[in-house]
């Protein structure tokens, strides 16, 4: 049996990990004005293990926002979180996070970004962790503030933000109320990861594909449709997976249900991610332990996650290729 030891020192590789529910409580209570003991804190941080729905998860996300208004705030949060994967031995993440939900009289866009890739850079040069930022596009926001944040993000590309996101609840707003987004991130060449089959919606992961997505967020619903399992592996579409928010947001309610086994099987891109580090209690090194333990993975499995995250990462060659040579 491969102990938690082992998972813990081996290279990983975190694609989908949000920034404001991966914050350590130190963070939190250096930039929150909350002053409650450890205990209350956690308990408005963290998503219970019955949580009954993924609109009572997203409540968590409330506090970690308010730390995320300053350049300072920002660049010591992503700080924070890589400091913490570095820890476990993750060599490359993925941050995302919504810059609209920081913009304020003070921050505009520009701040943002330039903030969040300072983080990054720190995080290089204090743990040896490569990283870059994910921008997260909202449901619930217009059309409008979700172009100005693709707009305002380009001359960023390739320069610490390497893709755009759409996060929030997918069961109120459906994908093909993003086409125009979208079709506007293809036009600019900004490529795009989006949260889709997580409530149930199949559609939304054929809606996903059919935009031109490079991967989807959890994509669990597509176990639902052999035909499309079949269209999504003969385009690469990378499927970032993350077991125990999964669980926790009722997309899997059966644990010997769940499709990691059944994706790699059929040959796709999947790949075992954290989502939220601080509302899930979790890292890399226990999703995997999970995986092995619970959803039928097997160590030689390992190499084909890591292999996978690789091949799906918006990371550049360089990196993807410094990253290969760790196996
Ligand atoms: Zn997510």
């Amino acid at each position: 049996m491969t102990s938690q030891e082992h998972i813990y020192n081996i290279p990983k590789i975190d694609l989908h990990c949000h920034l404001d529910g991966s914050f350590s409580l130190d963070f939190i209570k250096s930039y929150s004005n909350i002053n409650m003991k450890d205990e209350e804190l956690i308990k408005k941080l963290q998503a219970p293990a019955d949580c009954d729905s993924l609109t009572t998860y997203l409540t968590c996300f409330d506090l970690p926002i308010s730390c995320l208004q300053t350049k300072e705030g920002i660049t010591n949060g992503v700080l924070d979180l890589i400091k913490q994967a570095a820890e476990e031995n993750v060599k490359y993440i993925e941050i995302r996070f919504a810059p609209s939900c920081s913009v304020n009289s003070t921050l505009n866009y520009s701040d943002i970004y330039e903030a969040a890739i300072e983080g990054c850079k720190l995080g290089y040069n204090t743990c040896n962790i490569f990283s870059n930022i994910i921008l997260c596009a909202m449901r619930h926001h217009s059309l409008e503030t979700n172009l100005k944040v693709l707009h305002s993000a380009m001359d960023y590309l390739g320069h610490g933000i390497c893709a755009l996101d759409l996060a929030g609840d997918e069961s109120a707003f459906m994908n093909t109320e993003f086409i125009d987004l979208f079709k506007e991130a293809k036009r600019l060449g900004m490529p795009y990861t989006i949260h889709s089959g997580e409530c149930g919606s199949v559609d939304n992961i054929k809606v996903a594909l059919e935009l031109g997505a490079k991967r989807v967020g959890h994509g669990i619903a597509l176990c639902k449709d052999s035909t499309l399992m079949k269209e999504c592996q003969k385009s690469r579409l990378g499927l970032e997976l993350c077991p125990t928010s999964n669980f926790q947001t009722r997309a899997v309610t059966n644990i010997n249900t769940y499709p990691l086994r059944l994706f790699l099987d059929n040959g796709l891109l999947a790949t075992v991610n954290t989502d939220n580090r601080t509302v899930s209690n979790t890292n890399m090194t226990k999703e995997l332990h999970l995986s092995l333990e619970k959803l039928q993975i097997k160590e030689e499995d390992l190499i084909t996650i890591y292999k996978n995250s690789i091949e799906i990462s918006f990371a550049d060659d360089n990196i993807k290729n410094q990253l290969y040579k760790l196996i």
